[in-house]
């Protein structure tokens, strides 16, 4: 017989067993809908693979995944004719963690229970979670291309380790047998199996099959007459036994290729766990089939809530490719600008040819067409629901606000419409909470006021707390509250919005406009001429520190405060740029 070895999992792969059993009984059925997913990702690279080297089909190019059971021994089996593993696939992939995030995710976690349930949730399980109803896996499997005696066994009963055997199989693939725990037998059971592949998995552009069950045989029977003639019993026609046959029970259709009107929520929910690999709903959802120039569908998802490490720009992102429906890769981040790597979902090219790379796709014609078709799309989904749904607006802003804050560096030509999306704390209502538009200040702006002021700080209590703020509490004229990292940033970049000026208050010489009447300039050139000593007192002991000092109006409680000049960097500019060391 063939060694069999022991290999440890990685630390991370223990603790989220450990974590997965304790936190998702309440969702056990999602195993199935994990697998599914797995083996229908399984035939969508074997037939890319296979449009370069025909022979990987192996005289079987009909991809399929069946799922079946075996009530005596509690088993329940997925098994696909995809891509399969060897060896190392299997020990790279069913032994640890390869998903971003990871670390944050860990990091996270709190130990109570609740809210550990919901990270998890966020973070997916994968493969992992077949040991939320099995004891014991057994993954039998095969890569595509490779000799039948270049099979492995991958055995483990979900603790510290697993094991690895070589082993034949004459079949491409990989079939996964769970080993029922006891108290879970209720799913060796082809209803309830049927019953959650069509509520998961119907969407799966594969075919999932099941057994029908098989029909025996039935013999003639003659009819049956009493002594009067009457039919006390008809006759029975012989029929032949039907044997157990497999027959798909999903759409097995892509779901993107359907008319929108045919294709429910539910339908979009499940098909968006499947493409991101995210356990939670979207928030909203584009489908749309454009014509014309270029061809393409594309399905966009909003996610409810951020990955782990959403701020990581480096983070693989992008939009699934598909060319003609066939898949082609995974993250083709050429599709989506950075600012909106949130953004999951898929994309099918009628224009791209088959064997597109990356590296095609990075200087095309066509892909600068989806990009520009995409990304518009996105913006106008957002802004659709900026405009009908406030709150949830608001749950998208928390999560993704952040993000969308680097657009208007990134993207001039959309820099207007990505600053309506944007959203600000305020003097308006003093809180934390970012909910305030720039057209919403536009709107409440003072009579004669032609700018939106605005403080940036390294905290909001610094900011609301500015002494720069003064004068125009005073006024009564609102200002922008602005304390994230990404903050300066932005507002080197978005100087205007609707045609007003985007003005800090900590910027050079205070103009508030029309908004200052013939008296109060007069009143300044008067305490000027009288304070003149004074300021050249301090101007002087400051020599070398401070390129100048003025008499000022925009403070009411405090003495004094600094000022950039209109030209200089910012003061959070200078702090930013001395922390990275320039
Ligand atoms: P994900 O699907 O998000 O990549 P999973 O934990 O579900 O994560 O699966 C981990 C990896 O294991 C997959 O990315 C794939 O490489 C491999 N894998 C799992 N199931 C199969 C399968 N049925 N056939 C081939 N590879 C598989
Ligand atoms: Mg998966």
């Amino acid at each position: 017989a063939n060694q069999v070895e022991t290999h440890g999992f990685q630390t991370e792969v223990k603790q989220l067993l450990q974590l997965m059993i304790h936190s998702l009984y309440s969702n056990k059925e999602i195993f199935l809908r994990e697998l599914v997913s797995n083996a229908a990702d399984a035939a969508d690279k074997l037939r890319f693979k296979a449009l370069s080297d025909d022979s990987l089909y192996e005289n079987d190019g009909e991809l399929r995944v069946r799922v079946s059971c075996d009530k005596e021994n509690n088993t329940v089996t997925i098994s696909d004719n995809g891509i399969g593993m060897n060896q190392q696939d299997v020990i790279e992939h069913l032994g640890t963690i390869a998903k971003s995030g990871t670390a944050e995710f860990f990091s996270k976690l709190s130990g109570d229970q609740a809210a550990d349930s919901q990270l998890i949730g966020q973070f997916g399980v994968g493969f992992y979670s077949a040991f939320i109803v099995a004891d014991k896996v057994t993954v039998r499997t095969r890569k595509a291309g490779d000799d039948a005696s270049n099979g492995v066994e991958w055995v483990s009963a979900g603790e510290g380790e697993f094991t690895t055997a070589k082993i034949d199989k004459s079949t491409r693939g990989t079939d996964i047998i769970l080993h029922l725990k006891e108290e879970e037998k209720e799913y060796a059971d082809d209803w309830r199996l049927k019953s959650i592949v069509t509520k998961y998995s119907d969407h799966i552009s594969v075919s999932v099959e099941m057994l029908t069950p098989e029909v025996p045989a039935v013999e003639a029977v003659a009819e049956v007459t009493d002594a009067e003639g009457n039919v006390t019993s008809p006759a029975v026609e012989a029929k032949d036994a039907v044997p157990a046959l497999w027959e798909a029970v999903n759409k097995a259709t892509a779901l993107w290729t359907r008319e929108k009107s045919e294709v429910s929520d539910d339908e979009y929910k499940e098909f968006y766990k499947h493409v991101s690999h995210d356990f939670g709903d979207p928030l909203l959802w584009e489908h749309n089939k454009v014509e014309g120039k270029t061809e393409y569908t594309s399905l966009l998802y909003v996610p409810t809530k951020a990955p782990f490490d959403m701020y990581n720009r480096e983070k693989q992102h992008g939009l699934k490719l598909f060319v003609q429906r066939v898949f082609i890769m995974d993250d083709a981040e050429q599709f989506m600008p950075t600012y909106l790597r949130f953004v999951k979902g898929l994309l099918d090219s009628n224009d791209l040819p088959l064997n597109v790379s990356r590296e095609i796709l990075q200087d095309n014609k066509i892909t600068q067409a989806i990009r520009k078709g995409c990304t518009k799309r996105v913006l106008k989904m957002l802004e659709k629901l900026g405009k009908k749904d406030a709150e949830k607006y608001q749950g998208f802003w928390d999560e993704f606000g952040q993000v969308l804050k680097e657009g208007p560096a990134e993207d001039h030509a959309n820099k207007e419409q990505i600053a309506g999306l944007l959203r600000f704390a305020s003097t308006n209502e003093d809180t934390a909470t970012q909910n305030v538009s720039l057209a919403s200040y536009i709107e409440r702006m003072k009579e004669g006021q032609n700018k939106i002021y605005y403080v940036v700080a390294d905290s909001f209590e610094a900011a609301k707390n500015s002494p720069h703020l003064e004068v125009f509490r005073k006024k009564g004229i609102e200002v922008l509250l602005m304390s994230d990292r990404i903050d300066e940033w932005l507002v080197s970049h978005l100087t205007e919005f609707d045609g007003k000026q985007l003005q800090s208050v900590t910027r050079g010489g205070l103009d508030l406009g029309n908004m200052d009447d013939a008296e109060t300039k007069e009143a300044q050139e008067k305490l000027e001429k009288e304070y003149d000593s004074v300021v050249k007192r301090i101007k002087d002991s400051l020599a070398g520190k401070a390129k100048d000092v003025k008499l000022s109006q925009r403070l009411t409680d405090s003495p004094a405060c600094i000022v950039a000049d209109e030209n200089d960097m910012s003061s959070q500019m200078a702090k930013l740029m001395a922390s990275v060391g320039q």
